[in-house]
């Protein structure tokens, strides 16, 4: 066989013979250089995408700072955060993506709803819906038909909240946004600041974010009613409601089945806490999701006045509280404390001077 390959071959004329060593050569050049260039210059004809860099900046980041840093449990949620979200990062979260909801009550319409019209609501118009319990004209055309009447009781009290509660969900859930936030109508709330806390996070995965008001998780224990016996005891945090609080849609999904359709009130009246408990025990407990602390989330449980001026901007909400004739309120210069006693109206000044009303 061999033998008559090589007479074949014997039998081509020199000329061709000549050319095919020439080519086989050439080939075997271009090879061995190809193979050169790419082992020193590290492949540079493959691009990085700009995004594709930014993340594997980010990975190295906060890889560096977990190996530096001596984290405490807290801070493990957030670095936890941080580095999921340093998958490649989805597009980026505008105000519009984000279903903003407050809580409030009919009695509350005209003592509070006027001072979140003047200041904050004025830069997420679209994006807010008020959850109250009667029907009101004046506040329906001051929201811009934004006013949900969702026939709850009109009370203080765990049932009345847990269906207000229900209802902001479900509409979230109707609705095609990727974040739900909720908040308390003496909730100040610094939108370009939320938009840019939840540009930090993936909707499309699961998050719970907010701020505990208590220093350890809450411990109840469930009692099947007929049953009279006691299930083990639970333990979970939960976001304080009146210091508002985000979950991403992926995990309002998650939700959907067991605290979806009304079932979130059911899941109250079960373990008897109020609404921002509920949420706490069904995303930490029913759902193994764990609370994120984001420490820019502000209720008046936490005294205000604690909160440097020079941190406004990156608080994300605030609140105020008052007992007899003591404002909790944060420190701040502007109006005078009897034509703005919430402090709201020289916060959203020194926050937006060119929206500033005099
Ligand atoms: N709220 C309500 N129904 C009521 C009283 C209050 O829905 O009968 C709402 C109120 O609008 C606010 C939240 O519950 O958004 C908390 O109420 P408030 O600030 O008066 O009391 P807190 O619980 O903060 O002490
Ligand atoms: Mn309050």
């Amino acid at each position: 066989m061999w033998f008559s390959c090589k007479t074949s071959f014997d039998s081509v004329p020199n000329r061709v013979k000549l050319m095919i060593k020439v080519m086989a050569f050439v080939a075997l050049v271009l090879y061995l250089t190809l193979v050169l260039c790419q082992n020193v210059s590290g492949y540079q004809d493959l691009k990085l995408s700009d995004s594709f860099r930014r993340v594997a900046n980010t990975v190295d980041v906060k890889h560096d700072f977990r190996i530096k840093t001596n984290i405490k449990p807290k801070d493990e949620l957030k670095i936890r955060s941080a580095a999921t979200s340093a998958t490649p990062k989805p597009p980026t979260i505008e105000l519009n993506d984000i279903f903003i909801s407050v809580k409030t009550t009919k009695s509350n319409h005209n003592n509070r709803l006027d001072l979140i019209l003047n200041t904050w609501h004025q830069l997420a118009k679209e994006q807010t819906w008020f959850f109250t319990d009667d029907d009101d004209k004046v506040y329906q055309d001051k929201t811009g038909g934004h006013l949900i009447n969702t026939n709850c009781s009109n009370g203080h009290f765990r049932r009345a909240l847990c269906c207000k509660m229900s209802v902001e969900l479900d509409m979230f859930l109707e609705s095609s946004k990727k974040w739900f936030c909720h908040f308390d109508d003496d909730n100040y709330v610094n939108v370009p600041r939320l938009v840019s806390l939840l540009n930090e996070y993936s909707p499309t995965m699961e998050w719970y974010l907010g701020k505990p008001s208590v220093a350890s998780p809450l411990e109840i224990h469930l009692e099947y009613k007929k049953r009279k016996v006691s299930e083990p005891r639970v333990k979970f945090w939960f976001a304080t409601g009146g210091a508002g609080f985000c979950i991403s849609r992926s995990l309002a999904l998650r939700m959907m089945p067991i605290a979806g359709g009304g079932k979130f009130i059911s899941i109250g009246d079960r373990i008897r806490f109020p609404d921002d408990v509920t949420m706490g025990f069904v995303i930490e407990h029913l759902l193994s999701v764990p609370l994120t602390v984001v420490d820019q989330f502000h209720s008046h449980l936490e005294p205000m006045e604690y909160i440097g001026s020079d941190t406004f901007q990156n608080q994300v909400s605030f609140s105020y509280g008052k007992n007899q004739n003591d404002w909790n309120v944060i420190n701040i210069d502007g109006f005078d404390k009897l034509s703005d006693p919430t402090r709201y109206r020289s916060l959203h000044c020194h926050l937006f001077p060119q929206q500033c009303k005099r």
